[in-house]
């Protein structure tokens, strides 16, 4: 079964933009261990403007558009480097790939991307994507990696998409300002109503927030893939996601 993982900026450091050290390398053990278990992974990382926040001693997120895309060039750096590093006490081996929506929307470039990531598969090798922030310009860009993963899942056939995010799943209401907002544990279709709880929250939701989430949740089931939001803060989860175990919330793909 073919899977695609993604991980957001706030799982992979603190908000100083310095590694995670524990959620890292716990990530990177899990999904070799998928990997063993005979899954086909693919993962899409954010953390590229975070951790080159970090590396640059930057005190906040860059607004100006050149000093984020430097900050990304060089986080891009530092995040490949660490999942090189963690992923090879494993015994795999990592790939870069950087996308913009142009690569995604030329059907040339599309398909090549899609006889890259089958030839990674077939090596065995763990493909990681990002957007290539350091040339996409606002003309250019699909602006959250939640949309590029659910694209990633479509382009690749992929049977389940899991987010990883710095909350447990879709809620009723604001669960960081209400007490009574209830998790949503099962999405059977994108309603109007299901639609508005993220308009409601959205922007403060942290990074990508629930808006991109249900954005990517309908290109992933539209395409027949299920979408799972789950909190990155424990990566074993995804053990019991794939064990079909209720966590987060799941967004049940469509039959094609
Ligand atoms: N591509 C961005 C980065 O690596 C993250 C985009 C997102 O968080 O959705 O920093």
């Amino acid at each position: 079964m073919r899977i695609v993982v993604k991980v957001g900026t706030s799982t992979l450091t603190y908000s100083t933009g310095n590694l995670n050290i524990r959620h890292m390398e716990e990530l990177c053990k899990v999904l070799s261990d998928v990997k063993n278990a005979g899954y086909e992974v693919i993962l899409v990382s954010s953390g590229a403007v975070g951790m080159g926040m970090g590396k640059l001693a930057l005190k906040s997120r860059p607004q100006e558009l050149a000093l984020k895309q430097a900050a990304a060039a060089v986080g891009q750096c530092e995040l490949m480097y660490t999942y090189d590093k963690l992923f090879s006490e494993y015994n795999y081996t990592v790939a870069q790939i950087l996308l913009t929506a142009e690569d995604i929307n030329d059907s040339v470039r599309s398909e090549n991307f899609i006889g890259t990531v089958h030839k990674l598969l077939e090596l065995g090798v763990m493909p990681i994507i990002n957007e290539n922030d350091s040339v996409a310009t606002s003309e250019l860009v699909i602006g959250d990696n939640d949309t590029l993963a659910s694209i990633v899942a479509k382009s690749l056939g992929a049977k389940l998409l899991i987010l990883l995010s710095d909350i447990d799943g879709l809620y009723t209401a604001d669960p960081r300002r209400d007490p009574n907002a209830k998790l949503i544990s099962r999405v059977e279709k994108i309603t109007p109503q299901i639609e508005a709880l993220a308009s409601e929250n959205g922007s403060k939701m942290g990074t990508g927030g629930m808006v991109t989430k249900l954005r990517a949740a309908s290109i992933a089931t539209a395409a027949g893939c299920d979408m799972v939001i789950a909190n990155g803060k424990n990566p074993a989860v995804l053990y019991d996601i794939l064990d079909g175990k209720p966590v987060g919330t799941i967004f049940l793909g469509e039959n094609k």
